[in-house]
C-alpha cells in the first residue's frame, strides 16, 4: 500500500498474502483468447444443473419475496437435514457455501500463535484462511496422491486446534476408508478439532467410504462439511453447511454471519436434497466421461490420477501454465495445478460428452506426438 500513514495499519500476514485472482467473465475470456465459445471445465461444475425441483423453486421464486430477509439460520433446511440424517436441527450451520463454514470454524477456535493442519495438495481454501487470519498453516505433503495419518499426527502439538482433511481429496480424487478415517479419530483422541470437508461424497461409489456424518455421535470433535453447489449444481446460489456435536455447533455458531444465506438458495437447497434421479444420472454421465477420457489419454500416453469425485487431474509434458493458454485458445478452460503444488498438471472437471470431446480435441492438438509426461 502506498499511503504511508495507512501502511502502519496493515498487518504483515495480510501484507505477505497473495490474492485469489478469479477468472474474467466468459466474454471477456472469449475476447481475450480469440475462441469461438467457453467449455468452463475448472471449477467441477454439474452441467445437468439443478434437480428438477429445485429448478421449479427457483422459475417460481416470487420477485416481491426479494424484498424481505431470508430466515438466518435456514430453519426449514437444517430441520430437513436433521431429518435425513437423524440427528438435531441444532447440529447443523448452514452457511454462503462450504467456503463461508471453513471461515466460522477457524475463527470459533483459534487465536494468534494457533496452527490448524492440512495438507500440501489439496483444497487451499482452509490454508488461506488460517494465512489471512494470521494462523500457522502446517502442511503435511501427500503420500501416493492421499492425506498422510501418520504424519498429521506427528505434527499436532498444544497449539493445534482444527485438523482439515478432503474427502475425497480435491484435486487427487483419493479418499480414505471408514476404517482408517476412525483409526485417525482415535489416535487424536478427541483432542483437536478433526474437519472432514466431504463437497465430493455423493459422487462417491465406494463401499468401504465413511458418511462423516454418521460418525458424529461417537467423535464429538469431528465437523464435517458438505455443499450444494457440486452434485446439486447450485454453486451460483452459493450454500453449503456444516454438521457437528451439539456443543461444537454452538461455539461455532458464535461466529456466523446472520443472513448471509439467502431465500433462494435454501429453499432450491431444500427442493434439491435426496433427489436420487439427478443423482443417478450425474453419476452415469461422470463414469461415461472419465471412461472416455481415460481412454483418449491412455492413447496420448498421458498419466492420469483419477478416482473419486467429478473431476480428473492429469500430467503433462509440459507447463501447466502454457497448457492453460494452448487449452484456452480453443475454448477450453481447466484449473492449473501449480497452486495446488503440482506443476504439470492440469484438473478437469467431468462434464458432458460435447465437452469432454471438445477437451480431448484441444489436448490432442497441443500434446506432442510420442511424448511421455
Ligand atoms: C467446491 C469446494 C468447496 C466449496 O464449495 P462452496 O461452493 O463454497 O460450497 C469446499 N471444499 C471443496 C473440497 C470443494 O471442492
Amino acid at each position: 500500500m502506498n499511503v504511508p500513514p495507512l501502511n502502519r495499519l496493515v498487518p504483515e500476514h495480510i501484507k505477505r498474502f497473495e490474492p485469489y485472482i478469479p477468472s474474467k467473465p466468459d466474454n471477456e475470456l472469449i475476447k481475450l483468447y480469440g475462441c469461438s465459445r467457453l467449455f468452463r471445465l475448472n471449477n467441477n461444475e454439474n452441467p445437468l444443473g439443478p434437480p428438477q425441483a429445485a429448478r421449479e423453486v427457483i422459475d417460481r421464486f416470487p420477485a416481491a419475496r426479494a424484498s424481505i430477509y431470508p430466515s438466518g439460520d435456514a430453519y426449514h433446511l437444517r430441520h430437513k437435514l436433521a431429518e435425513k440424517f437423524g440427528l438435531d436441527p441444532e447440529q447443523f450451520l448452514v452457511g454462503n457455501g462450504a467456503n463461508e463454514v471453513i471461515s466460522f470454524v477457524i475463527k470459533a477456535f483459534c487465536r494468534e500463535g494457533d496452527n490448524i493442519i492440512t495438507a500440501d495438495k489439496t483444497f487451499a481454501v482452509y490454508e488461506w484462511v488460517a494465512e489471512f487470519s494470521g494462523l500457522e498453516a502446517r502442511i503435511i505433503p501427500l503420500v501416493d496422491f492421499g492425506f498422510d495419518d501418520e504424519e498429521m499426527l506427528g505434527r499436532i502439538d498444544e497449539k493445534t486446534k482444527i485438523i482439515f482433511i478432503c474427502n475425497p481429496n480435491n484435486p487427487t480424487g483419493s479418499y480414505w476408508s471408514e476404517e482408517r478415517l476412525r483409526g485417525f479419530l482415535r489416535q487424536v483422541a478427541g483432542r483437536q478439532i478433526v474437519v472432514v470437508d466431504e463437497a465430493y461424497c455423493e459422487f462417491v461409489e465406494k463401499e468401504d467410504y465413511p458418511d462423516g456424518i454418521m460418525l458424529i455421535r461417537e467423535y464429538p470433535n469431528l465437523v464435517v462439511f458438505r455443499t450444494f453447489s457440486k452434485m446439486y449444481a447450485l454453486a451460483g446460489l452459493r450454500i453449503g453447511y456444516l454438521a457437528g456435536d451439539r456443543d461444537v455447533v454452538d461455539i461455532i455458531r458464535r461466529t456466523c454471519v446472520v443472513y448471509s444465506v439467502n431465500g433462494l438458495a435454501q429453499e432450491a437447497a431444500l427442493a434439491a436434497l435426496n433427489n436420487q434421479e439427478h443423482i443417478h444420472r450425474t453419476h452415469e454421465m461422470v463414469r461415461e466421461g472419465k471412461e472416455f477420457v481415460a481412454k483418449e489419454l491412455d492413447i496420448l500416453g498421458l498419466p492420469v490420477v483419477h478416482d473419486q469425485g467429478n473431476f480428473m487431474m492429469i500430467r503433462l509434458p509440459m507447463s501447466d501454465s502454457l497448457a492453460y493458454r494452448k487449452l484456452m485458445t480453443q475454448g477450453i478452460m481447466v484449473r492449473t495445478m501449480t497452486g495446488f503444488r503440482f506443476p504439470n498438471y492440469i484438473r478437469l472437471t467431468i462434464s458432458d460428452m460435447e465437452a469432454m470431446e471438445a477437451f480431448v480435441e484441444a489436448l490432442t492438438k497441443i500434446v506432442p506426438k510420442g511424448e511421455k509426461a
